[in-house]
C-alpha cells in the first residue's frame, strides 16, 4: 500500500494559502532528499553510481539545487534545459544530453558545457563531427527492438523513434573509435512509469550483454551504462513502490557475472530518473470553486489541466485528499474538473469522495514530476506557482504564478512588423 498522507497539516496549508492563493504546487524537500539518499545507498556497491535527474520532470532550478546537493547530475533534452543546468552552476560530466532529433546548436551548447552527449542515431556521428566536432566521450542510445517488450506510455521499442538498432550500435562504436573518441558509454530507456522491478534488471542484462559483445567485436571497454528513467510510482493507494534494493541486488548479481566475469569492470551505473525522484513528493493544492449537479455531479476546481495534464493525457489516476475531511466517509461521486473548455479537463471521473462544498481544499497527489512542467497556456490559462516546503517547515516560493502580462509578452500591440518577401 502506498502512503497517501500529507506532509503538512490543515492549519499549515491554510496559512500558506493566505499569502499564496490556490492553485499551486508544493514540493516536500525533506522527502525528496531522503528518497535520493535511499536510492544512492541501494546502489552504493557500484563505484561512480550516479543519478542524472531528468529535468523535464520538474525543471525548477531550486529543486535541481537540492538534488545536486544530494549528488545528482542533470539529464537534459533541450537547449533550455541545458541553459538551466548552466545557470544552476553545473558543467562537465554532471550533465548528460539525451535528446532526439537534435539541432546542431544544442550539440554545440552541450559540448561547450562539457556535457556527456548521448547520441540517438548513427547519422548523428557525422552530424556532430561536421557541426561541432566529436568530444572525447560519447554515449549511444540503444533500442533493443523486439528483444524487449515495451510498456504503455513508450509502446513497443520497434515503434519508438529512439535509439540505434543492435547492428548500428556495434558499427557506431567501431566508427567512433576510428575517429578518435576515447571514452564510451551506453544507454537505453524502453519504459515509462514501470512498476515491475524485474523489468529494470532485465534491461541491465540486455545492456551488459551488449557491452560484452562490443568488447569482443571492437575491443572497446565501455565505461558507463545508463539504464535510463522510467521507474514508476504508485499513483494508486493499492499499488506498491518499486523495491530499489531488490533492483540493485539483481543488477549487482548480473554485474558480477557478466561485467566482472569478463574482465570489463569497472563499469559505472547511471540512471536518469525523473518521476520516481520527485513525483510522489509534489502536491497540487487547489480549492473547489463550484459544485454543479446535472446528469452527474461536478466539482469545479480553481486548478485545471494546465497544472496537471496527466489525467487528461493518459487517463492517469491521481489520488485526491480533501483537507480536513480525511476521516469522513466517502459517499458522493464526482467528476473533478478544471475550467478549460475541453471536456477531458478532469482530474478524476466518477471519484467517490466525502461531500464537497465550495472553498474545500483539495490536494492532488503525485504531481511532483511531469506535473507543472507539462502545462500549456491553451485557453488563456496561466500556470501556477511552485512552492518548496523546507526541511524546517518554512515555505519558499520557487516560481511565481504567471500573470496576464506574461501571457502577452510575445505579442506586440504597437503595430504589425511587416517585412518584404
Ligand atoms: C522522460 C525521460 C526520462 C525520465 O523519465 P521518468 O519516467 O520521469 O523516469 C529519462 N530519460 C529520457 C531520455 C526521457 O525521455
Amino acid at each position: 500500500m502506498a502512503d497517501k498522507s500529507l506532509p503538512f497539516s490543515k492549519e499549515q496549508i491554510e496559512k500558506i494559502i493566505e499569502t499564496h492563493p490556490t492553485p499551486f504546487h508544493i514540493y516536500d524537500e525533506k522527502a525528496i532528499r531522503e528518497n535520493v539518499q535511499y536510492f544512492k545507498k541501494a546502489f552504493s556497491w557500484n563505484d561512480g553510481f550516479k543519478e542524472y535527474f531528468a529535468i523535464k520532470a520538474a525543471p525548477n532550478p531550486y529543486l535541481m539545487k537540492v538534488l545536486r546537493e544530494e549528488g545528482c547530475g542533470i539529464d537534459c533534452s533541450s537547449i533550455a534545459e541545458l541553459e538551466l543546468a548552466k545557470r544552476v552552476g553545473m558543467s562537465g560530466d554532471e550533465i548528460m544530453l539525451t535528446s532526439n532529433d537534435t539541432p546542431a546548436h544544442e550539440f554545440q551548447k552541450a559540448k561547450d558545457l562539457g556535457a556527456i552527449i548521448n547520441l540517438d542515431d548513427i547519422s548523428h556521428i557525422n552530424f556532430v563531427e561536421k557541426n561541432v566536432g566529436l568530444p572525447e566521450t560519447i554515449c549511444m542510445r540503444y533500442n533493443p527492438g523486439d528483444l524487449k517488450a515495451g510498456n504503455l506510455i513508450i509502446g513497443h521499442p520497434e515503434d519508438a523513434k529512439y535509439g540505434f538498432t543492435h547492428n548500428q550500435m556495434i558499427d557506431g562504436y567501431r566508427i567512433l573509435k576510428e575517429k578518435g573518441v576515447k571514452h564510451f558509454g551506453i544507454h537505453t530507456m524502453v519504459a515509462s512509469n514501470e512498476l515491475s522491478a524485474d523489468y529494470f534488471i532485465e534491461t541491465a542484462e540486455i545492456l551488459f550483454k551488449l557491452i560484452v559483445e562490443v568488447y569482443e567485436k571492437t575491443g572497446i571497454k565501455i565505461e558507463f551504462a545508463n539504464l535510463g528513467g522510467g521507474i514508476g510510482i504508485p499513483y494508486k493507494p493499492e499499488e506498491k513502490a518499486v523495491d530499489l534494493e531488490y533492483v540493485s541486488a539483481g543488477i549487482e548479481k548480473l554485474y558480477n557475472k557478466m561485467i566482472v566475469g569478463n574482465g570489463l569492470s569497472p563499469l559505472k551505473i547511471y540512471f536518469e530518473l525523473g518521476r520516481s525522484i520527485t513525483g510522489p513528493y509534489g502536491y497540487l493544492v487547489t480549492k473547489v470553486r463550484h459544485i454543479k449537479k446535472t446528469y452527474k455531479s461536478f466539482a469545479g476546481l480553481d486548478a485545471c489541466m494546465v497544472d496537471l495534464m496527466r489525467p487528461a493525457l493518459y487517463g492517469a489516476y491521481h489520488h485526491i485528499t480533501v483537507v480536513g475531511k480525511e476521516n469522513q466517509t466517502a459517499t458522493e461521486k464526482y467528476d473533478v474538473t478544471g475550467s478549460l473548455c475541453e471536456n477531458n479537463d478532469k482530474f478524476a471521473i466518477g471519484r467517490v469522495l466525502p461531500e464537497l462544498s465550495p472553498n474545500d481544499i483539495l490536494v492532488i497527489h503525485d504531481a511532483g514530476a511531469h506535473g507543472h512542467s507539462m502545462g500549456f497556456n491553451y485557453n488563456g490559462k496561466l500556470k501556477s506557482a511552485e512552492l518548496l516546503l523546507r526541511e524546517n517547515g518554512d515555505v519558499a516560493e520557487i516560481r511565481r504564478a504567471e500573470t496576464i502580462d506574461d501571457y502577452f509578452t510575445t505579442l506586440d500591440f504597437d503595430g504589425l512588423k511587416e517585412f518584404t518577401v
